[in-house]
Parts: structure tokens; sequence; C-alpha cells
């Protein structure tokens, strides 16, 4: 029997189990605490007595992810991180600091089955999904190798976190935990490419946390050109599975934009993505896409992102021009992990 991974259990599960193993309820709860705490060895909880720590060992162990090499940007003090998995795989987890305290980005699956056309994480496909352990574990080896507190989480890293449906939303319960991280819902933003069944799901469950999608394009033609995505799923169908979430939890919805020079920066393609998101509660966050070596697409330019805003704003929707964070330490997502697999092969 292989064992279960005790940093991916919620409250609730670790409590179940712990009582089924005939220990007392508030054991689990113990044992929560302390591997959210970052406790790697079962034998340092110590106020598990010696007996009922070695049946632990029988059933349950502890994911411990390590820091296999980590940049500091000089510019602006981003911190990228490259992780070792147990089974040597290689995900990657991003640090940036902003006026309301430090912001982690992480990854949700190793590699991507997504494809769009612009993304270096989907590069080699999907290897493999994360457990919630190995999400959460990203954040607490963050804050030990750092001394201080990450207060914002992003689910941006390497993979689609909808597409790891029940790890990530294990995970979301886990940190949130006022017994583990305790990191507010609010203070965590989910980026989907829009996989509509499971936004619906998500928004069934009510967790107030920021959604973020992935629009890119402001009609099919141009989305299904860079995302694959969008062969399965309308912009239309999209826009009725955000009016849903809305619906259940009236918040406002941000839509991610990469402008490509050339592809979707046009006035045209302003006006028209206006129309889409006329009366939407959302907020357009305008990213000048990071060029990739493994594909040719190149940055909008300066002032095509300016007159993009320009119109977006006049039509009354608010935008924000993405900030460019580390760009001395390649800190665009999956540009690390790939130049490392690169290099070791
Ligand atoms: N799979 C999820 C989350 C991971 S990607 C999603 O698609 O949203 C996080 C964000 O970075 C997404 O908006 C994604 O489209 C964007 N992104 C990926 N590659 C990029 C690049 N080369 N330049 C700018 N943004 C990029």
């Amino acid at each position: 029997m292989s064992k279960i991974d005790l940093l991916s259990l919620t409250l609730e599960d670790t409590q179940m189990l712990i009582e089924e193993m005939g220990e007392k309820k508030f054991r689990g709860k113990q044992i929560f605490q302390w591997v959210n705490k970052g406790v790697k060895d079962i034998d340092d909880m110590s106020n598990i007595g010696k007996s009922s720590r070695e049946k632990l060992k029988e059933k349950f162990y502890i994911t411990d992810i390590k820091i296999e090499e980590k940049l500091t940007s000089k510019i602006d003090g981003t911190v990228k991180y490259l992780f070792l998995l147990e089974d040597h795989n290689i995900i990657e987890g991003v640090v940036m600091e902003y006026n309301h305290g430090l912001t982690a980005c992480i990854s949700t699956q190793v590699g991507c089955a997504m494809g769009c056309s612009f993304c270096a994480s989907t590069v080699g496909g999907l290897i493999r999904n994360l457990r919630a352990g190995e999400i959460l574990d990203q954040i607490v080896v963050m804050q030990e190798d750092l001394g201080k507190r990450i207060s914002n989480i992003v689910l941006m890293g390497s993979g689609e976190p909808l597409h790891n449906y029940q790890e990530v939303i294990d995970f979301l319960k886990i940190v949130n935990n006022e017994h583990g991280l305790n990191i507010g819902n609010r203070h965590i933003t989910l980026s989907t490419c829009g996989l509509v069944p499971e936004i619906k799901k998500l928004a069934d469950l009510q967790i107030p946390i920021n959604l973020a999608i992935s629009l890119h394009a402001p009609n099919d033609a141009i989305r299904r050109e860079m995302m694959p995505i969008a062969q399965k799923y309308s912009i239309s169908e999209m826009k009725d599975a955000c009016l849903y979430y809305l619906e259940k939890n009236n918040r406002r919805i941000t839509f991610e934009y990469a402008l490509v020079d050339g592809v979707n920066d046009s006035k045209d393609n302003a006006y028209e993505l206006s129309g889409l998101l006329k009366g939407l509660l959302c907020h357009v966050n305008l990213i000048p896409v990071n060029t990739i070596e493994e594909r040719d697409y190149k940055q909008s330019k300066k002032e095509e992102i300016k007159k993009f805003q320009a119109i977006l704003k006049s039509r009354g929707i608010e935008t924000t021009i993405r900030r460019e964070m580390g760009s001395d330490i390649n800190a665009a997502c999956g540009q690390l992990r790939n130049t490392y697999i690169k290099n070791k092969k």
C-alpha cells in the first residue's frame, strides 16, 4: 500500500483518517498544524507520543520539495525558484514584491496540456498533475527560504489549475485554513484558460477567490489561432460561464490579454474587445507578451499597448498594464524549467 501525503490533506480529511486509526480527533488538528508549518519528519511532531508517531509513519509521509535553483533579480528583487519534486520532476515558482506584500506565483501541474501557442509551460506537454501538498509546499518552502510571510498567491505558474481540479480545490481549502497558512481567499487568484464546466463547478463552491480568465483575443477566430481550448469552448460559452460565476460570487473577474504584435493588438481588436466585455463586472490586465525561444511571437510596441488601453478605457472598461518583473532572470513561466531541462540533456 502506498503511503498518504499528509500535506495534501484538508483538516477534515486529516481528522477523519487519524480517528480511523483509533487516535483522538484533536490529534488530527495537531498534525495538520505541524505539516503546514513545514515539518517534514513525523518524529519532529513533539506533542505526539512515540507510539502514535510510529503508527503514523507506517501509513503517512510528508511531501518535501527541494529548491534546485534560485535566481534573484537585480532590478526588482523578484525571486525565481526551480523546485525538485520527489520523482525528480522540475517545477517553477516566483515571488514578487509589491507594496501590499509578497505575492507567490506557483505551479499546479508539471508541464501543461493546453498547448497555448505563446506559452513556454506547454512546450513539452503535460507530464503529471501536482498533488495539493506539492502545490502548497511551494509556498511553505518559499516562506522558509525568504524568512518572510507570503500574503498573496496567484495560480499562474505552469499548468492549468482547472485541469487538476480536485487537487487545486483541496489546496485552496488547506491554504486558507486558520490552522494552516491562513491566507485569505481574497488574496488568492486562480487563472484559467477557460475550462467552461470547471468554471461553473468552481462557481458553485462559492469560494471567494479571484478568478482570472486568459482571454487573449476579442473573437473566436483569433483565439483559436492562439489557444487550442478555443476549439472546444467558444468565447460566448465562456462568457456565459463568467456570468454564472458572477451570479454566484459577485466578485469582479479579471481578463488577461497578452498583446502580440500584429496578432491581437489592433485598434479594431480593442473596439471588439470593449464590445465583448461591456456591462460585465470585470477588469482587463494587458500583458506585453513575453517572447519565448520556442515561438516567434513578438511583443506589441509600447505605443500600441497605450493606444489599446486608451480605447478600452474610453469605453468604460477598467484596464491595467502588467508591470514586467524579473526581466533579467527569465521570470516568465516555463522558461527557466525549459532551459534547465535542455541543459541537463
Ligand atoms: N493555465 C492558466 C494559468 C497559467 S498561465 C491560464 O491559462 O490562465 C498564467 C498566465 O500567463 C495566463 O494568462 C497565460 O495566458 C499567460 N502567459 C503564458 N505565456 C505567456 C507569455 N509568453 N507572455 C505573456 N503571458 C503569458
